[in-house]
């Protein structure tokens, strides 16, 4: 199989599984990938991440022109933005998960680091999670934001919205966007309950051995 035919399929298993679960739903949440020619596969605007069909996927060329499928996401800006400021970006995933758009509107969420260090996986996986100020559906704002950070972020929370997330490949992308949503999870079951989250020397034992995701 091809590298674009298997990402394809790729798209679409990932992206069933993830509606399957629940952790988007309609037609929300956008999927894109990049072949190792530089081009961009993209899931269509207004499909359901339940049911893609690989022959429809959109493929854009490098300046984002539409070679063949559907016409793609309209959130092409939140998706270049990371491609072009993070070298090594493979895939990018963005999900209206519910957890994690709940602890976006929580005022003493911290808009510089939104996950509370309470497993070691999401600080392995996705570093410090910045908050985005709230933007209309389809604001190219959103991409220019993203550029804002100048690649030190690997995954952004848009408030009233939903995470997106980066990652050197689409199964690295998805697993760091289902660590994001699990871990909002558990900071709102234990939301109020003075949980005990990991110490600031755990924390530095996490990142010197296991690196950060950010
Ligand atoms: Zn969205």
């Amino acid at each position: 199989m091809s590298e674009e035919a298997r990402l394809r399929e790729d798209i679409c298993r990932l992206a069933k599984s993830m509606f399957d679960r629940g952790l988007t739903c309609g037609a929300s949440g956008n999927i894109s990938a990049r072949l190792s020619d530089g081009t961009l596969l993209m899931t269509p605007t207004g499909s359901s991440m339940g049911f893609l069909d690989p022959a429809r996927i959109s493929h854009l060329d490098e300046h984002n022109q539409l070679l063949s499928g559907d016409k793609p996401t309209k959130e092409i800006p939140l998706h270049t933005a990371f491609y072009d400021t993070r070298t090594g970006t493979g895939a990018v995933v963005h999900l209206h998960s519910t957890h994690s758009v709940a602890l976006s509107m929580l005022p003493e969420t911290d808009p510089d680091d939104v996950l509370p260090p309470l497993t070691p996986y999401s600080i392995m996986r996705l570093g410090k999670v910045k908050l985005l100020p709230f933007f209309l559906p389809g604001d190219p704002g959103m991409g220019d934001a993203v550029r804002g950070l100048a690649g030190k972020r690997s995954a952004v929370l848009l408030a009233n919205h939903g995470p997106v997330v980066a990652g050197k490949d689409l199964w690295a992308a998805t697993y760091a966007m289902e660590e994001l949503e699990e871990t909002a999870k558990l900071a709102l079951l234990t939301h109020g309950r003075q949980p005990r989250g990991l110490t600031p020397d755990m924390i530095n034992q996490v990142v010197s051995k296991f690196g950060c995701g950010s």
